[in-house]
C-alpha cells in the first residue's frame, strides 16, 4: 500500500545506542561553530576600529568661499614689447612710456584684488606684446567675469589736459557703466583725481568699439589713468599709483558685492 512505503531513515542495527550520543556531539560542534565565528567576527571588528583610531585625523577643514572666489577678474596692462603706447619725449629723450605706468598699475591692483580674494589673470604680465584682438579672446577663453584695461592717455593740445577717463563700448551697456561709476566714486574719495568723462565707442567712432569693449562678452571698460603728457598727471601717478590700484580694487568689490 501506498501509507506503508512513507520513507524511513535507515539507521544500522548496531548504530542505535549511539544515536542520542552522536545527536548530542552534532549539536556540540554547530555551537562551537557559531559562536567561534562570532568571536572571530567580533576580533576582526576590534581589530578594524583599533586601526580606524590609529589613523583617526581632525576633521579636515576647507576655507570658507567668499563671493569673490567666484569671480575671475582680467586686468590688461595695455600696449606692451614693441608697442610702447603713448610716449613723452623731452627733445631726443625719451622720459616716460605709457606701457611701463600700465604694467606697474595692472601689478599693484592685481595685488589689492587678491588681497581682498578675486581670482586675477593678466593679459600680459612680461612687457609682451598682444594685439587687442588677442587680449579679448584671452579674457572670453579664460570665462573673466569683468575686464579692465589700463592705459593712460595723451593730448597734444595746446592747453594742458588731465584727468581720468573712462570708455566702454558704443552701445552705453548698463553693467558697464555702472562698473566705471563705481570706479569714478572711489577715484573722488582720494580726493586729487580730476575726474572726466565716461565717454562710448572710439575716439575715431562713435558708433565703433575699441577691441577690449566690442569683443569681450563680460563686464569691461579701458581706464585712461590721466595724461603722459601731464606734469600734474605723472607726479599723480607716480606718488599714488598704489592708491589707484586699491581704488579700482575696491570698485571692482563694490560692483560684485555692493
Ligand atoms: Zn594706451
Amino acid at each position: 500500500m501506498e501509507q506503508n512505503r512513507t520513507s524511513r531513515i535507515f539507521i544500522p542495527f548496531w548504530f542505535r545506542p549511539f544515536l542520542p550520543v552522536g545527536i548530542i556531539l552534532l549539536l556540540a560542534c554547530s555551537m562551537v561553530g557559531l559562536f567561534g565565528r562570532a568571536a572571530i567576527g567580533k576580533a576582526e571588528a576590534a581589530q578594524v576600529s583599533a586601526a580606524n583610531e590609529a589613523i583617526e585625523l581632525p576633521a579636515p577643514t576647507f576655507p570658507t568661499p567668499t563671493p569673490q572666489t567666484r569671480y575671475t577678474i582680467c586686468l590688461d596692462p595695455g600696449h606692451g614689447g614693441e608697442d610702447p603706447g603713448s610716449i613723452l619725449t623731452q627733445g631726443e629723450q625719451l622720459l616716460r612710456r605709457e606701457k611701463d605706468d600700465n604694467l606697474r598699475l595692472a601689478l599693484a591692483t592685481k595685488k589689492e584684488l587678491e588681497k581682498m580674494g578675486f581670482r586675477v589673470i593678466l593679459t600680459q604680465d612680461d612687457d609682451s606684446y598682444l594685439d587687442t584682438t588677442e587680449r579679448a579672446q584671452f579674457a572670453n577663453e579664460n570665462d573673466a567675469d569683468l575686464l579692465i584695461s589700463l592705459h593712460r592717455n595723451m593730448y597734444a593740445g595746446p592747453e594742458e589736459a588731465n584727468g581720468i577717463e573712462a570708455w566702454i563700448a558704443h552701445n552705453k551697456p548698463a553693467e558697464d557703466y555702472r562698473l566705471c561709476r563705481l570706479l569714478f566714486q572711489q577715484f573722488e574719495k582720494l580726493g586729487y583725481m580730476d575726474l572726466r568723462e565716461i565717454r562710448t565707442g572710439t575716439m575715431m567712432d562713435p558708433q565703433d568699439d575699441y577691441n577690449v569693449n566690442g569683443l569681450t562678452n563680460m563686464v569691461s571698460c579701458i581706464l585712461e589713468m590721466g595724461f603722459i603728457t601731464s606734469d600734474r598727471d605723472n607726479e599723480l601717478f607716480d606718488a599714488y599709483y598704489r592708491d589707484y590700484a586699491k581704488a579700482i580694487a575696491q570698485g571692482v568689490e563694490t560692483y560684485f558685492n555692493g
